[in-house]
């Protein structure tokens, strides 16, 4: 929980500069990183994307956003090499955009997560989706990818996003874990489409994994200690659930009332996403039937 705590805390600050942006980092053999140019508050030191091979045939997993500085220190960090597939864990404009121009550069196929599923009622998706991606193959749970030396098998993980997957690396025991889950900071569960229920059920499906030996998540250092990072983060969240139903206890309150008395010394430019967090919470629990709204207020059953 301590540990969990403390990546909260390092949300606003990433890691003094020079980060290794532009250049491929080799991480274990069949493993290297590249590391986009955007940084943000919600990007950290900004999306790494991943490249698995050993040099005969790799794979891209989140090319990332469609910046031509990236799109060509991929290309670089390639060499020409020929590219199985390009993955995609999920459609948020910082990890998927590139997918298509970089296809267009080296001839690959788009594989991995499927587009955003729409609603009869309208877009789940706000502006944070890319609305321009399209898979040439999307891969169901437990479905895999294989190249020279490699396999990727998807692991379908809704909770940050409805099409969230996670890439598994057989021959390694990598995991790599796109949003789902970061060492940096926990993931941004935004409705409608984020939804809380899924997210524990998917930490609960990580956790249940004995053979991740390590997880490259596309933001922030990779985690060494997957599991018990797993197991903090789903005692962060109940706590947080516990937390809300105590305020909520006291009395009956909105969001905007909930964000300040949980989140002490937030950075004010997250102060929207941890409202969308708790409301994520909310809807959790109404639909458990622990809390109930009238109107903006939230109250304890
Ligand atoms: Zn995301």
């Amino acid at each position: 929980m301590a540990q969990t705590r403390r990546h909260m805390q390092a949300m606003a600050s990433p890691p003094p500069k020079p980060w290794p942006t532009g250049t491929a980092e080799e991480l274990e053999p069949l493993v290297r990183r590249v590391l986009a140019p955007n940084p943000s508050p919600f990007t950290y030191t900004g999306t790494q994307t991943y490249i698995v091979g050993l040099g005969d045939g790799c794979a891209v997993i989140d090319p990332g956003p469609d910046s031509p500085q990236h799109l060509n220190a991929l290309e670089a960090a390639i060499g020409g090499e020929h590219v199985v597939a390009i993955m995609c864990t999920h459609t948020h404009r910082d990890h998927s955009p590139a997918a298509r121009p970089l296809a267009k550069r080296t001839g690959a196929p788009i594989v991995g997560c499927a587009p955003l599923a729409f609603d009869t009622g309208g877009p789940r998706a706000d502006e944070g989706f890319d609305p321009d991606y399209e898979a040439d193959r999307v891969l169901a749970d437990g479905e895999a990818m294989t190249g020279p030396g490699w396999t990727l098998r998807a692991l379908a993980t809704p909770g940050h996003v409805s099409n969230h997957l996670c890439f598994a690396l057989e021959e390694s025991g990598a995991l790599f874990t796109g949003d789902h889950v970061m060492s940096w900071s926990t993931s941004v569960v935004v409705p409608p489409d984020g939804d809380m229920g899924e997210y524990m059920k998917s930490l609960e499906k990580l956790h249940a994994r004995e053979q991740d030996r390590v997880y490259y998540p596309a933001h922030g250092p990779a985690v060494d200690k997957p599991r018990q990072l797993v197991r903090g983060m789903i005692g962060h969240r109940k706590q947080r659930e516990n937390q809300i139903l105590r305020l909520l206890g006291e009395e009956e309150r909105s969001v905007e009332a909930l964000v300040p008395l949980m989140y002490k010394g937030l950075d004010p430019r997250l102060t929207k996403a941890a409202g969308l967090s708790v409301l994520a919470h909310l809807i959790d629990l109404e639909r458990r039937g622990l809390v109930a709204r009238s109107e903006d207020t939230w109250r304890r059953n």
